[in-house]
């Protein structure tokens, strides 16, 4: 059998494809460390099920676009599948079906009991109504009804999604099944069955994954946060509160530099009422690009995939990198950084504190039952720290990058499972 790996001509590949490229190696990697046989091999480095539909949308103005959507569950072997809904307009196939990917590592990596899966819909949130973004939803969920489902696959906020969506999949598909649903999906908000602690959770586990990996104090440590959405904004947030000192980040509008800090509160009372960074007073403008070279001593990704790469990682100063974002760095990068010194938190690691407690809003709603925030601090909190102790463990132990270790934790505990499972038939 053989992996079918996209073509590396750089003039032809898709930031998909790249994103694809990345996760297999990534595997391949993994699996020639573990000493993995070619079929077990093949097996994991193909999705389970992948679907891609068209998805027709009734605009406000009587007109009707038709847009493609996917759902790809990459490995169901330890448990119900588990990932993100992604609205952008450069999504496809390739980087749907490398984050579902990423996906079933990080879970097997944290130790809950889910497989990966990943959805997307080619469409540019922006540019639609509430009105028009609700019948996209509901008609993108009724077209992979047959695949999700509380024990098949359960679905949540990714880039250009948020509560507000997770409230209409969960109706979508509450109507159908003739009754309440609320372990179908996670994210949601809390008066359906959210969890405390999940809005800001992925940040929560960036900020835990940078001071453990600091090993100091954070007190005036400089950052650097590209992408001011839902994971970089808290995270920032997060970081400042713990000492730090955030003095650029940027978002698709701009980026900003103050190189005495940013008020992060204050900035992001500004985007909210604004819409983006973009013209923010208290801060100087600067180039999208120049915010991966500035002398800081952590770099956060928080944004979408392969924006560190062989072009500009000799040129990055930050020590530290924490992928808030999934796929951030490209291995050509990888290989540079670690060349440098430049330790790398990655993703499936870093940014696992929103599918942990996506994990823990899953349990209380098949339970029909609630934690304080307090309780899923605690619980979250500890799933991040020991699994950054067992990555950083076998990474001395072996003398690999801390990615090459999570992805040889993840990638053997979902192998392991396979074993054991056995052939069907
Ligand atoms: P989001 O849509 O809330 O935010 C994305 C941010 O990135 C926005 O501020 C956008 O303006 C910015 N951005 C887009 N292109 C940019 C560019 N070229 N330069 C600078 N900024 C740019 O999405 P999110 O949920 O915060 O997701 C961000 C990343 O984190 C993604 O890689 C996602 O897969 C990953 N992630 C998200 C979660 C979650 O719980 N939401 C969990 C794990 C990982």
């Amino acid at each position: 059998m053989s992996i079918m790996v996209p073509s590396k001509t750089p003039a032809l590949i898709t930031p998909g494809q790249q994103a694809l490229d990345s996760a297999l190696h990534q595997l391949n990697h993994a699996a020639a460390h573990l000493g993995l046989d070619d079929g077990l091999r093949t097996m994991l480095a193909t999705p389970r099920r992948s679907l891609t539909v068209s998805v027709p949308v009734r605009r406000e103005d009587g007109r009707m676009d038709v847009v493609q959507g996917f759902r790809v569950q990459h490995n169901v072997s330890r448990g119900p599948a588990k990932g993100g809904i992604r609205f952008h307009p450069a999504t496809d196939i390739h980087e749907v079906t490398a984050l579902a990917m990423w996906m079933t590592w990080k879970c097997a990596l944290v130790g809950i009991p889910y497989g990966g899966a990943k959805g997307g819909v080619a469409v540019d949130p922006a540019a639609l109504t509430t009105i028009e973004l609700e019948r996209l939803t509901r008609r993108y969920v009724n077209e992979i009804l047959p695949l999700i489902g509380p024990e098949k696959d359960i679905p949540a906020p990714d880039v250009g999604t948020d509560e507000q969506t997770m409230a209409w999949i969960m109706d979508t598909y509450s109507v159908n099944a003739g009754y309440s649903v609320p372990g179908v999906v996670t994210g949601k908000p809390m008066t359906l069955g959210g969890s405390l602690g999940r809005t800001g959770s992925t940040s929560r586990g960036v900020q835990i994954a940078a001071l453990s990996a600091l090993g100091r104090s954070p007190e005036g440590v400089t950052v650097a946060v590209q992408g001011f959405g839902k994971v970089g904004a808290l995270a920032a947030q997060y970081l400042s509160d713990s000492g730090c000192k955030v003095v650029a980040v940027s978002d698709v509008t701009g980026a900003l530099y103050a190189p005495g800090g940013l008020d992060v509160a204050h900035l992001r009372a500004w985007v909210a009422e604004t819409g983006g960074v973009t013209g923010y007073p208290l801060a100087d403008a600067m180039a999208h690009d120049d915010l991966f070279e500035l002398d800081v001593d952590v770099l956060v990704p928080a944004a979408l995939e392969g924006v560190i790469t062989e072009a500009n990682a000799p040129r990055v100063r930050a020590r530290l990198i924490v992928e808030g974002a999934n796929g951030p760095t490209t291995p050509e990068a990888d290989e540079i950084l670690a060349a440098n010194g430049t330790t790398v938190v990655p993703d499936i690691l870093a940014n696992a504190g929103g599918v942990i407690v996506s994990y823990l809003e899953w349990v209380q709603n098949m339970q029909a039952f609630s934690w304080s925030s307090r309780e899923v601090e605690v619980k979250l909190r500890d799933l991040m720290e020991s699994a950054f102790a067992e990555v950083k463990s076998l990474s001395a132990e072996r003398g690999l990058t801390l990615r090459e270790a999570a992805h040889v934790i993840g990638v053997g505990r979902v192998a392991e499972a396979h074993s054991m499972r056995g052939l069907y038939p």
